[in-house]
This record gives C-alpha cells, structure tokens and sequence, in this order.
C-alpha cells in the first residue's frame, strides 16, 4: 500500500509542475462551475499560495538582482557591449509599451471580478512623484515596506558598485575577495530562494486549484472569455513587437535586410524557444543560429547572447504589461498615465535578474503587481494558462536577441558575408579583423 502510494507520488511528481498547475486551472475551473458559489469556501487556500509568493518578493529581488549586476561587470562591456545593453534596454521599454496599449485596447480581464479584493483606491501619482519615488530615502525600510521599485533600484546600484570594486581592486586584495564572497553568497541566496520557489508552486497546485474554483464559483461561464482574451492580448502584442519592433524597425529600417531572411535564420532559436520555454535552455540553438545563419561573429554574440538570455526579455517583459492591465480590470480599476510608467520602469529594471528559464516571467509579475498594489491572486490565476503564455514570451525573448546581436554585429562590421542568410545587401563586406 505503502509502496504504492509512493508510486503514485512519483507519477505525480514526474509531471512537470506548470502542467500540473494547469490542470488544477482546469479542474479547479470546472468544480467552480458545477457547483457555483459553495466553491468559495476553498478561498483560504488560495489566501495562503498568495502569501507564500509575498513573502518570496523581496529576498528574491535582492539577491538575483546582485546576481544579474556582476554580469553587467564595467570591465567587460566595451563599445560592442554598450550598444548591446543600450538595445537591449530600448528595445524592452518598446515591448512593455507595446504589451501595455494592447492591454488597454483589449482590456482582457474585462467581465471578470475577483473574489474579495482588498485593494484600495490610491491616489494617482504624478509622473514627478513617480520618478522620485523609485529612490528611496531608506533602503531597509522600502525592502522592510516591501516597496519592490526602491528595493530594485538600491540593488541595482549595490551591485554595479561592488562589480566596479572588483574590477578598481587585485585578487587577492581584502576588498576583492570581499566582494567575491558578497556575489557568492547573493548567489547562494537566489539559488536558495528558487527553492522555495518551487517548493511554493508544488503548493500552488492547490492554491490555483482554489483560486479557479473560487472565481469560477462567483463567475461562472463569463469567467471563461477573459482568460481567452488574455491569451490573443499576449499573442497580439508578440506579433506586434516581432512585426514591428524586429522585423520593420530593426532589420528592414537600420539593417536594410529582408525580415523574411531573418526569420529564415531566427527560426531554429524560435521554435525551439516555443516548445521548451526557456530563453537559457535555447541558447546553444540561438548561438548556432547566430553563427552559422548569419556569420556574427563569435566575440559579438558569445557576449551579447547569453546575457540576453537573462537581461533582455522583451516578450516576458511586455506580458507585464498585458497582465498588469488584466489585473486593474479584475479589480474594476484604470492604471493611470504614472502607474503604466511605473510598470514600464518596474518591468525594465526587474528584467535585469528574471532568469531565462520557464515561469520566470510568473515571478516578475508578482513584483510588478505588488508595486502597483494590485491584487497578487492575479498570478496565481494566470499561472494556470501560463504554459501558453511563456511559450509565446520565450520565443519574443530570444527573437530580441537576436534581432539585437545581428544589427549591432553589422554596425561594428562583425558579420562574415559567406556564411550569412542575407541576401540583400549587394557588396558583400570583409569579416571584420577581432580587433
Ligand atoms: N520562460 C521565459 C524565458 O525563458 C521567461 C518567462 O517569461 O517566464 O525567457
């Protein structure tokens, strides 16, 4: 008996758990449904998943945030480096904006209300306030609030001082093996927070379950289209920002190359990135493509690749967008003008640390919801469609890095002619010396 308990248990366990929170979505969905407005009383566990993700919010931003500014070390990033970051950057505000005018056009969570929300109304911030106040005047206390904006900001600087500390000071010296020791422990730290990470979302299968059984039990059917409406926002957006962002403005506008070429060489990483869910998991796949399809060469994208797999997430930051507005219709709200710059900023500079791998994007989303005060429930109710969702993020995810790595490889001359899917360009250039 014993024995097969514990068999069932290894099945259990031997489905990866996004699937496994996506059934309980679904049966949690259906039980509201057939029973309607008794389903509520499984509200606490829900509750509780809920303040399993709060409690995870700000160790989390600290530490992987520490982790992502060692990556940003000063030393490594020459004039290559900067355009790739500065890209990276511009490219990802684009998609938030982008993930955001859909979002208002769609409203998709529009139809939809949410149990017992205990959000209050605030008053709006004006843009000023906004700006000012992402610095805090007391780093303890806005990471003691749980403010994540200040926390984000305060991180970010911490880091990039202790990367220039390392790179001002020998090995060996006090001062540099100080700062070691401090990446090493962030690094620790965030490894252990992914823990809990996912020991928090084996239990979420439960507190969806609820959430699901929760919402439908209030909603009924009506439930259903909001969910449908979030999936084609997120898929809209994606089709946008590729179409637009990548294909028009970047490859057509300031390559002068075909976009279908492009595609033609992005579309390994692309579908690759669709069927795993992980820009990490993609990258040798990216590489490759960035090698062999398009002749980049390999000082360029051995840079710009792999941190694009964990900086530049432009689809993952731009289902943000989408979701923070879903997220104020569930809750009957409008985001004003200052808090859709506040998920632009939140969105940009939590991107920074959000890992290329599968959820990840879940975890984002927690802080941005929690910087606007907007109910985290949310995140638990998207989590059951987010195996669609973080399909369609990863593939926009590594389409960014590349679209970003081809055209600064060909600003700086560094794309071997021979090798490349381009046809285009008339005079085929030199491969560019490596100095
Ligand atoms: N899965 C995404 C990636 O690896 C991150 C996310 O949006 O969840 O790029």
């Amino acid at each position: 008996m014993a024995s097969g308990t514990r068999q069932i248990w290894k099945q259990y366990r031997s489905v990866a758990i996004i699937y496994r929170i996506g059934i309980a979505f679904v049966l949690g969905s259906v039980l509201g449904l057939a029973i309607g407005e008794p389903a509520t009383r499984l509200e606490p566990l829900g509750t509780l998943f809920v303040r399993l993700l709060k409690m995870i919010i700000i160790p989390i931003v600290f530490f992987t945030l520490l982790m992502g500014a060692r990556r940003l070390s000063p030393s490594s990033i020459g004039k290559i480096g900067g355009q790739v970051i500065l890209l990276y950057l511009v490219t990802t505000a684009v998609a938030i904006s982008i993930g955001l005018l859909v979002g208002n056009f769609v409203n998709p969570g529009v139809g939809l209300e949410l149990a017992d929300t205990s959000v209050q109304t605030k008053q709006a911030p004006d843009m000023l306030e906004v700006f000012m106040n992402i610095i805090p005047t007391n780093p303890v206390g806005a990471m003691a609030d749980g403010s994540v904006l200040p926390t984000i900001f305060f991180t970010i600087a911490f880091g990039l001082a202790l990367a220039l500390l390392q790179d001002e000071h020998e090995p060996g010296t006090t001062i540099h093996d100080g700062v070691q020791t401090l990446f090493e422990l962030a690094e620790t730290g965030a490894e252990a927070m992914f823990k809990i990470v996912w020991g928090v979302m084996e239990y979420g299968v439960i507190g969806v379950f609820a959430l699901m059984a929760t919402t439908f039990g209030q909603a009924g059917v009506d439930a259903i289209l909001p969910f449908a409406k979030l999936i084609g926002a997120v898929a809209l957006a994606v089709g946008l920002h590729i179409g637009f962002t990548y294909l028009f403005v970047l490859q057509w506008g300031l390559l002068r190359e075909s976009p279908l070429d492009f595609l033609k060489g992005a579309k390994e990483a692309m579908i690759t990135a669709l069927s795993i869910r992980s820009s990490s998991g993609t990258l040798p796949v990216t590489m490759n493509d960035a090698d062999e399809n398009f002749g980049v060469d390999e000082e360029v994208y051995s840079f710009s690749l792999p941190l694009g797999a964990t900086i530049n997430m432009d689809g993952t930051a731009m289902y943000q967008g989408v979701a923070a507005i879903f997220a104020a219709n569930l809750v009957g709200q409008t985001l004003t003008l200052g808090e859709q710059v506040t998920v632009i900023v939140t969105a940009l500079l939590a991107s920074v640390g959000t890992a290329g791998v599968p959820g990840s994007g879940l975890i984002m989303l927690t802080l941005v919801l929690t910087q606007l005060g907007l109910p985290l429930e949310v995140v638990g109710m998207v989590a059951g469609v987010d195996p669609i969702l973080d399909r369609l993020r990863t593939m926009n995810n590594v389409t960014g890095d590349l679209a970003v790595t081809t055209l600064v490889a060909k600003w700086n001359d560094r794309i071997d002619r021979t090798k490349t899917v381009w046809t285009t360009t008339d005079s085929p250039t030199e491969v560019a010396s490596d100095d």
